[in-house]
């Protein structure tokens, strides 16, 4: 398995400046058995970005919101942050097909199991 931190559309970019707080880009596990897939979104077509409303917290701030944990970088702090809306853009590498190649049909059949979700939250600042 490989953890990829997507790169963004520029729309993804543009809507990351415009929202005064840290946003997170979602990202992605990708199944090294399966080549067919997106290298930058692990065949999601897209990528996800939330966008924090308030935070850091020393303390888990509110179990009635979605909330995540980050390290802090130096620029971002480190605690947790609940998060607002999470848009999805689509990804600028495949542009929304999932695949950079055609795959033989039994790995598509396999593959397909195996899709990759968002495990893992990485940060980028406005
Ligand atoms: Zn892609």
């Amino acid at each position: 398995m490989t953890i990829i931190t997507p790169y963004l559309p520029k729309m993804a970019e543009m809507a990351i400046k415009d929202h005064p707080r840290p946003c997170f880009i979602r990202a992605v596990e990708l199944d090294d058995r399966y080549t067919g897939y997106c290298r930058n979104c692990a065949g999601l077509g897209v990528v996800l970005i939330s966008f924090s409303d308030s935070g850091p917290f020393h303390d888990i701030p509110t179990t009635r919101k979605p909330i995540t944990y980050f390290d802090g970088d130096g620029q971002t702090g480190k605690g947790w942050y609940i998060l607002g809306k999470t848009e999805e853009f689509t990804c600028p590498h495949c542009k929304g097909l999932s695949r950079t190649y055609t795959a033989p049909a039994k790995e598509q059949v396999d593959g397909e199991r195996a899709y990759s979700r968002p495990t893992k939250i990485g940060a980028l600042m406005p």
